[in-house]
C-alpha cells in the first residue's frame, strides 16, 4: 500500500516582498553590522540575502580549477533576511517597506499592482 505523503503547508510569514535583488539594504546585527551594500541575490526559501561587500568569507580554490589556479577568494556569503532593512533610495532612512496598490494603465486596460513603499516618505520602491 502506497503512502501519499502530504506536503504540510508551510506556517512561515513570507517576508519576499521586503527585499529584492538590486535594493541597498543596511546590516542590523552580525560582523557587518552598521554596514550597507547592494542585494545581489535572494534566496527565499531559505530567507537569506546576499549582500555585495557584507559578510564576505574566504574560500580556497584548488589550482585544477579552470578559474585562474589556485588561491583564496574572497566572496559575499549569504546572511539572513532578518539582519538586513531596505535603505529608501530616496530619503535614505532605513526601514521596513509597505505595500502600496498602484494603478496603471497601459493599452487602455488598468490594472492594480502591489509596489512596496518607503514607510518614511511614501515614495515606491519598485519600478513597474
Ligand atoms: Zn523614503
Amino acid at each position: 500500500m502506497a503512502i501519499s505523503k502530504k506536503s504540510s503547508k508551510p506556517k512561515k510569514k513570507s517576508p519576499k516582498y521586503r527585499i529584492k535583488k538590486n535594493d541597498t539594504v543596511y546590516v542590523l546585527s552580525g560582523k557587518d553590522r552598521g554596514a550597507s551594500g547592494k542585494v545581489l541575490e535572494v534566496n527565499p526559501e531559505k530567507d537569506r540575502v546576499t549582500v555585495e561587500g557584507i559578510n564576505i568569507v574566504k574560500r580556497h580554490r584548488k589550482e585544477s580549477q579552470q578559474s585562474g589556479g589556485g588561491g583564496i577568494t574572497e566572496m559575499p556569503a549569504p546572511i539572513h533576511i532578518s539582519n538586513l532593512v531596505v535603505v529608501c533610495p530616496h530619503c535614505k532612512s532605513r526601514m521596513r517597506p509597505v505595500k502600496k496598490a498602484i494603478e496603471k494603465t497601459s493599452e487602455g486596460k488598468t490594472r492594480k499592482y502591489n509596489v512596496r513603499a518607503c514607510r518614511n516618505c511614501s515614495e515606491q520602491l519598485d519600478t513597474m
